[in-house]
């Protein structure tokens, strides 16, 4: 896909079926606050609750879209982007299974053998087994391809070395999808790079935690030390590592947890507000809101088009990037709101605190800004 055609999009309408999942979903948030299971959340952070996970999974809202002979529920992508809207907007925690529901289960899907898809598909599916991401390094977070952590050919499998950073969740994971160097001094940096699922209680492997500008542990380094992997732990051909990887990101960078971090403040914000509030706080807060719905239109677009079979990169890439300043200019305008109408409601001073320390990460986690914006001038053909 090149120029124009890799900006056109099919305007995407939600089935009849999707609303009536959202139904179901408003109905499941609303049982879970009654029972004292879900509380008014005062950060930004995904949460991580394995009860809850086990929860969603019982309702068919993990894997929704894969086959049911992998414990899938072969609904439509349309329905999931549905449950990802009610459960980040009610600011469900889903941060357990999120990485593996997302994207590591679709990568064995797609690229795997069917050994690795009963091993983990099912266990994703019924909200037990969890997954982070192996890509960035201490010296290769944007240009990725860069990557150092290598893999030596050993009989029976393979040796692993090297160091991963900012990897999300590898504490509490029990696997990683990571990226790994396998054949070197070829020509093009992009080839000879493999992924590997990675059992992280593995012997070799050691997880540190960086604590974040918010206080708060979220992700880690990763140490491999001559970490022995069986020949089965490659995902996908050796070397193909790089088609894998941008595949992954566009199901990384296009959904709707790209703007709706910040959307539970906008809600308590307005809410703080109530009918009287003046015109300049009504401006800015449609303004916001209408940015909200069309950047949603476009994200509903690329869910339906990677449930086409397409590899929307450039779309996606618009999402995120869009997105991630819509957020970013929210959390900024949600506290000048604050400030000039002298907001006092129930956690809004944590909510405020908690996204300016986690807003910068926003335009950074996933791919930078600047990245993002490469990768659509290239896909239009202007570089
Ligand atoms: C909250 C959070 C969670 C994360 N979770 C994970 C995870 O689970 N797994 C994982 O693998 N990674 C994770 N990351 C890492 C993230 O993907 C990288 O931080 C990101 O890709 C940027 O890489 P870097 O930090 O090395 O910055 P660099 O690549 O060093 O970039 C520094 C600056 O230079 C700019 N820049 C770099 N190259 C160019 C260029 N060619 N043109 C223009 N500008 C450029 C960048 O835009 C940026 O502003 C996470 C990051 C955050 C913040």
């Amino acid at each position: 896909m090149s120029g124009a055609a890799a900006l056109r999009l099919e305007t995407a309408e939600l089935p009849p079926q999707a609303e009536a999942l959202r139904r179901e979903l408003r109905a499941f948030v609303a049982e879970e606050r009654a029972a004292g299971r879900l509380t008014d959340p005062t950060g930004f952070g995904m949460g991580f609750s394995p009860e809850m996970s086990r929860r969603i999974a019982e309702r068919g809202w993990i894997a929704m879209t894969w086959p049911k002979q992998w414990g899938g529920h072969e609904r439509s992508a349309l329905e999931r982007y549905v449950m990802m809207e009610e459960l980040l907007a009610a600011a469900v925690p889903v941060g357990a299974h999120w990485v593996a529901d997302r994207q590591s289960g679709p990568v064995i899907l797609r690229f795997g053998n069917d050994r690795q898809r009963a091993e983990h598909l099912p266990a994703i599916a019924r909200g037990e087994r969890y997954f982070c991401i192996g890509m960035s390094e201490p010296s290769s977070g944007s240009d990725l391809a860069s990557i150092r952590s290598r893999g030596d050919k050993v009989p029976g499998g393979w040796r692993l070395n090297g160091h991963k950073l900012w990897t999300t969740n590898a504490h509490r994971a029990h696997f990683m999808i990571s990226l790994f160097r396998t054949t070197r001094g070829l020509d093009s940096k992009h080839a000879g790079l493999s992924q590997f699922i990675i059992p992280l209680n593995s012997a070799g492997v050691t997880v540190k935690p960086v604590i974040s500008m918010a206080g708060e542990h979220d992700f880690n380094e990763v140490f491999f030390d001559d970490v022995f992997v069986e020949d089965d732990a490659m995902v996908g051909a050796e070397g193909n590592g790089w088609n894998q990887v941008s595949a992954e990101l566009a199901y990384e960078r296009s959904g709707p947890e790209r703007w709706l971090s910040a959307f539970r403040l906008l809600a308590v914000v307005v809410e703080a507000l109530g009918s009287d509030a003046d015109r300049e706080a009504r401006q800015e807060v449609a303004r916001l809101a209408s940015h909200m719905l069309t950047l949603r239109r476009l994200s509903i677009s690329v869910a339906a088009m990677l449930h086409a079979g397409l590899s929307p990169s450039v779309p996606a890439a618009m999402v995120k990037d869009l997105g991630t300043r819509l957020e970013q200019e929210t959390v900024n305008r949600m506290r000048d709101l604050a400030l000039k109408n002298g907001l006092t409601a129930p956690v809004l001073a944590e909510l405020l605190q908690s996204g300016l320390l986690w807003s910068p990460a926003f335009t950074i986690r996933g791919g930078t800004g600047e990245i993002l914006r490469g990768v659509i001038a290239k896909g239009m053909g202007l570089r």
